[in-house]
């Protein structure tokens, strides 16, 4: 695993909960018993703390796939039922399943095509949980991405080195239409 790669979760823990709502929804400093309650009370107030937590969007969309019990992303268990159809719920081996594969793709040992091999998906979904661990934070930027900034901010200096060198003009809309 990459040096300055740090996980605020154990990677083989079953319920993989985006970072971002680990690390800055607002159950992480409460009690987090309350959203687990039944009475309405109780209910009523993790509904409000969900009501003003900035990962409220992050953590529902996690839910709807992954909790059925609880109140997360300012839904109850029947809220989230109804929101999920007939979709099923992620199932605990599928949970391990997605840890595992995630692991494998932090320890950044194998090529894409091995750990599909490995972990017995396609190629599709290793890159498709690459790019999605890439917006958490967890992996680098890959090396094409990389060197598309680094075009890109090249591209840039020279386009502004060639304005200074030539006198300006304005261009009304007018003209550029
Ligand atoms: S939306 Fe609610 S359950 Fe989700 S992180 Fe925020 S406070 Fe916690």
């Amino acid at each position: 695993m990459p040096a300055h790669v740090q996980l605020p979760y154990t990677t083989l823990e079953v319920t993989p909960v985006p970072v971002q709502v680990q690390l800055y929804g607002l159950c992480g400093g409460a009690e987090t018993d309350l959203f687990f309650r039944e009475d309405v009370r109780s209910q009523q107030k993790a509904l409000s703390l969900c009501a003003q937590c900035p990962m409220q969007k992050a953590c529902l969309e996690y839910a709807i796939d992954n909790e059925e019990y609880g109140v997360w992303g300012g839904t109850t268990e029947s809220q989230r039922a109804a929101l999920r159809g007939k979709a099923k719920l992620v199932t605990p081996e599928q949970r391990i399943a997605a840890a595992r594969l995630r692991e494998t793709i932090i320890k950044a040992e194998l090529t894409v095509k091995q750990i599909a091999a490995a972990h017995q998906v396609t190629e599709r979904t290793v890159y498709r949980y690459k790019e999605r661990m890439r917006e958490e934070g967890l992996l680098p930027l890959l090396a094409a991405d990389a060197l598309k900034a680094k075009r890109s901010a090249k591209s840039k200096s020279s386009s502004s080195l060639a304005r200074k060198g030539t006198p300006s003009k304005t261009v009304s809309k007018r003209e550029v239409a």
